[in-house]
């Protein structure tokens, strides 16, 4: 953030104001650590805040502290309209397109609040008045320490905060193993763990935490791997019916498309899973090394993100998508064999 708003953000801060906190839809750890952390902080600073998700989160992220005062507008529209029409300030957080955040676009683009973007995916839109946005960020949650230490608040930082973010930062660097993990971002967590994030223990909630369902579920998912070699790309499909047959739950299929990775040689990985609610497709790209799946995902798939992690969708049926991702993987090979 420059001095300008850093001046400015602690100016709007200084008298209690009411703040509405929302992330993208679908929201993983980030969003939900960096959403949580940030109101527990706010909370602290006397401001009357409230975190509105579009809509629900995985069940390996229900621990953290404060997660059951978030407002999910899909079920509770009312109420969350009502926090959205009182507010002053409204914080978006990883993400920085106002598309994004399904129902709560129409609601935010009517609002009088004043926005503030706090986020790291690439291409910010220019829909907010102060927008704090970094591409070479490991996380949401990491710009939010480095917000809470430029608003001169570090004596704030208590256990819940410390622990929301650590969370954040462990799930969108896979572990702190993503190019995007820093020396820096290492400092931040080190400083994290001294303020009471445990660490052993958050690593235990997210990530050990399976079912049977779900691990069956993978063992489909990596069944149905094809593996294409000459282009460097690995793809899962898992249909309705894989999904409907090990029970499927909101995050089960969390990570999936990284295993696609792991493979020697293959820097190109995608899933494509089949969404019951809306009939579309449902697409992770994943890659490693310089092919950016972001701008792959937002010319063909109406998507975006990072560089090494974007999403998309599609509208066409399970097999006309692949069909047509694999055609669109010729115009790739010299790309994805560099
Ligand atoms: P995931 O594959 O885990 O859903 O998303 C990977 C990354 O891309 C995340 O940072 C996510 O926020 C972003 N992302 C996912 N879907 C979309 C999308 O439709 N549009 C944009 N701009 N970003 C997305
Ligand atoms: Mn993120």
């Amino acid at each position: 953030m420059n001095s300008e708003d850093v001046k400015r953000i602690r100016e709007l801060l200084s008298s209690p104001k009411k703040i509405v906190i929302t992330p993208h839809k679908n929201p993983d750890g980030d969003a939900i650590g960096s959403s949580l952390a940030l109101w527990h902080y706010l909370r602290a600073k006397g401001h009357d805040a409230q975190v509105i998700v579009p809509n629900d989160f995985p069940r390996f992220l229900k621990w953290m502290p404060g997660s059951s005062d978030i407002l999910i507008f899909e079920k509770d529209s009312d109420r969350s309209l009502g926090f959205i029409e009182q507010a002053d300030l409204i914080f978006t957080l990883d993400f920085n397109d106002l598309s994004r955040i399904g129902g709560l676009q129409e609601p935010f683009e009517a609002s009088n609040a004043l926005f503030i973007m706090i986020d790291h995916h690439q291409s910010p839109q220019p829909y907010a008045d102060i927008t704090y946005s970094d591409v070479s960020m490991s996380s949401t949650c990491e710009m939010v320490y480095n917000f809470i230490e430029q608003m001169g608040d570090m004596r704030l930082m208590t256990e819940s905060i410390a622990s929301s973010l650590y969370a954040g930062i462990l799930t969108d660097t896979g572990s702190f193993k993503f190019s995007s993990t820093t020396s820096r971002t290492h400092e931040v967590v080190a400083d994290l763990i001294r303020h009471g994030a445990d660490n052993a223990s958050i690593h235990n909630q997210i990530f050990d935490t399976n079912t049977p369902d779900r691990l069956h579920l993978l063992g489909r998912a990596l069944n149905n791997m094809v593996i294409l070699p000459e282009y460097c790309t690995a793809y899962i499909t898992l249909s309705k019916k894989d999904l409907d047959e090990f029970t499927f739950k909101k995050g089960d299929t969390e990570g999936f498309v990284n295993y696609g990775l792991t493979l020697d040689g293959i820097c190109f990985a995608a899933i494509f899973i089949e969404n019951s609610d809306n009939g579309h497709i449902k697409i992770s790209f994943r890659s490693k090394g310089e092919f950016s799946v972001n701008e792959f995902s937002r010319t063909h798939f109406n998507g975006g993100g990072h560089t090494n992690a974007a999403g998309g969708r599609s509208d066409l049926n399970m097999e006309e998508t692949v069909k047509r991702f694999r055609e669109i993987l010729n115009d790739y090979k010299d790309r994805l064999n560099a």
